[in-house]
């Protein structure tokens, strides 16, 4: 690798870091230290609507309990920090207007109510709504849904609220890659004009998510499979940008001790066994247990949680931090999901 590794663990605060969050933290965490880089905390929340106080400080906390620190991060600013997205958000608006005059993006001024009525319609014709789908097919912009540039020009000025949406191109075919995954080709066709900026002056997930990774130079972006239907249009928002996208590498699931479906609090609280590092009291009152109050060692835990969805390819079972700094390869991650073996943590813990 010629540039220096950078990687980045980057949640919103939006409820408690569950352990699959943890994974993820851990992987990017192993992934840097192995090629003597660097891991970034950064908070992203930009989602007003879904923000939750204290998530950020049981993130952090959780982080240090087991023992994953950061290198640069909310209380770390030596670079471009402190890193978390509501306060950066001066930054995006340039990059969505930087889009809009190139031509990569628009402003759409549609109202929930009439967007409600296109989706409405759709599921009524059985078919999935697409914003501008329609036009783009057809190569013209015509419809209710995107305006000319005299209409977009007299709504702007009448103070009319607006998204930002990104311009996707039409009958192309994507080959992104992913380190995990291989090949993946996608049909631009299928893909939303999604909204980068809101009418609340702040940028949606997938724009800051992007200007941040370029601006911090992060150089893998590994996260959980979730966000795999979002590669596309990152591909496409680095591209419209002119910049190097990062490499990708999509972690598998977690899936519940049955093997179906993905792990959830629900399945913790009702058979028994942790999915948070510490004790979590929701909003509503309940307890969700910890692996710390559970009396669990971090050491364990982490191990534990290195072999849900990769192997080192030995007999070796008990590693250190250390060891899985020196073992761990993305190559190694697995594609299928990871089966939460509650027996393991116990097992782990015990040899610990
Ligand atoms: N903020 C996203 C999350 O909550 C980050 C996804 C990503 O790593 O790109 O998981």
């Amino acid at each position: 690798m010629s540039k220096k590794v950078r990687v980045r663990f980057a949640p919103s605060p939006t409820g408690p870091l569950h352990i699959g969050g943890v994974r993820t933290a851990l992987f990017n965490y192993l992934f840097a230290k192995k090629h003597g880089g660097d891991f970034v905390l950064r908070i992203e929340d930009t989602d007003q609507n879904r923000y939750v106080a204290g998530a950020e400080d049981y993130i952090v906390e959780s982080l240090n309990w087991c023992g994953i620190p950061f290198d640069e991060g909310p209380e770390k600013n030596e670079k471009l920090g402190p890193y978390r997205q509501s306060e950066r958000k001066h930054l995006y608006k340039q990059y969505a207007d930087q889009l809009i005059a190139n031509g990569k993006a628009y402003y759409a001024f549609d109202t929930s109510e009439q967007l409600d009525a296109h989706r409405k319609d759709h599921e009524i014709k059985g078919k999935t709504f697409i914003y501008n789908w329609h036009n783009r097919k057809k190569g013209r912009l015509v419809n209710s849904l995107v305006l000319s540039e005299e209409e977009t020009k007299a709504k702007l000025s009448a103070g009319e609220h607006y998204v930002v949406r990104f311009k996707s191109p039409q009958d192309e075919t994507l080959h992104l890659k992913d380190i995990i995954r291989g090949d993946i080709s996608i049909d631009t066709n299928v893909l939303d004009d999604k909204i980068l900026f809101k009418s609340d002056g702040m940028p949606t997930y997938h724009l800051a998510n992007i200007v941040d990774d370029h601006l911090m130079e992060i150089t893998h972006v590994i996260r959980g499979e979730e966000w795999l239907p979002s590669l596309a249009l990152h591909q496409l928002l680095y591209d419209a940008f002119g910049w190097d996208a990062p490499e990708f590498a999509h972690l598998p699931l977690i899936l519940k001790p049955t093997g179906k479906g993905k792990l959830s609090k629900r399945d913790g609280d009702k058979m028994g066994f942790p999915v948070f590092p510490l004790e979590y009291k929701a909003p509503d009152g309940t307890i969700s247990r910890g692996y710390k109050e559970d009396g669990y060692f971090p050491e364990a835990v982490v191990n534990f949680l290195a072999f849900l969805g990769w192997n080192p390819g030995t007999e070796q079972e008990i590693f250190s931090l250390e060891d899985l700094i020196k073992h761990f390869d993305l190559e190694r991650v697995n594609k299928a999901g990871a089966r939460f073996d509650p027996d393991k943590t116990k097992w782990f813990n015990h040899h610990y």
